[in-house]
């Protein structure tokens, strides 16, 4: 669904993407990993346009979606986003957080925009909470409610970045076997994660960005233990 090449992205002198290229086909799911500034969540960011880049192309359903003639609405539909911080709207309740982009977006009315959204907030146990406010949820309950805002769309692709990172072991792994059940429904994802445990749960690959470039695409326990390239070494020796 996605074909990513020669993608490149700098920031006035930095280069921080400089030759991307990636392939994911429907239902794939990768971990996206390397070291704080190697340039994921801006890797991400292009894929909907948040970041524009620099050069290259990004084919999504065999479309070019960089350009100015693309819907870049009609693009995020298809291609959810969950933040590391959730954004959620802290003025509005669970519900209504779910339901405004159904209604704003897909212009779908409020009953049925209701509909929709309970029934993916009852994926996630989060329909006993749908009055509260985002400051009355723990960081798992407001993850899980960001996750189901962007599922409530129906995106053909789903991006996380670093879904846990604010979130305590134990709802970590809550969030981890939650995004597992979304694998096993055949969404196509890339989640961005510092945590072992999170992407050895999700998933069967593994992508390390490194000085700009995709430098492996492997399983989880093959780059752990490959210990001939200095980079994975530095990053992943340190965990241990
Ligand atoms: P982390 O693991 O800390 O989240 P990351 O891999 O997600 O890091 P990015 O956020 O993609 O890293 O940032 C990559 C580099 O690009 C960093 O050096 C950052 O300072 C720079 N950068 C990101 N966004 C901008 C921006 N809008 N303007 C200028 N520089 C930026
Ligand atoms: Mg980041």
């Amino acid at each position: 669904v996605i074909a990513i090449r020669e993608l490149a992205k700098q920031f006035g002198d930095q280069v921080v993407l400089s030759g991307i290229n990636l392939d994911l086909a429907q239902g794939d799911v990768k971990v996206l990993m390397g070291s704080s500034g190697s340039g994921k969540s801006t890797l991400l960011r292009c894929l909907n346009r948040l970041v524009e880049p620099t050069s290259g192309s990004i084919q999504f359903q065999s479309k070019e979606i960089l350009g100015p003639n693309v819907d870049v609405r009609q693009l995020r539909k298809q291609i959810g986003f969950v933040f590391q911080q959730f954004a959620l709207y802290s003025h509005l309740t669970v519900l209504e957080n779910v339901t405004l982009a159904l209604r704003k977006l897909e212009g779908i009315g409020l009953k049925q925009a209701n509909e929709k959204a309970l029934h993916e907030l009852a994926q996630f146990d989060m329909v006993p909470h749908q009055s509260k406010y985002p400051s009355q949820l723990s960081g798992g309950q407001k993850q899980r409610v960001a996750i189901a805002r962007a599922l409530a769309m129906d995106p053909a692709v789903l991006l996380l970045d670093e879904p846990t990172s604010a979130l305590d072991p134990v709802m970590s792994r809550d969030v981890g076997e939650l995004i597992n059940r979304l694998h096993h429904n055949g969404i196509t994802m890339i989640c961005v994660t510092h945590d072992l445990g999170l992407a050895s749960t999700i998933s069967d690959r593994v992508l390390f960005l490194d000085k700009g470039i995709i430098r492996a695409d492997e399983r989880l326990d093959v780059l752990a233990s490959n210990h001939s390239d200095p980079e994975l070494q530095a990053f992943f020796g340190k965990r241990e």
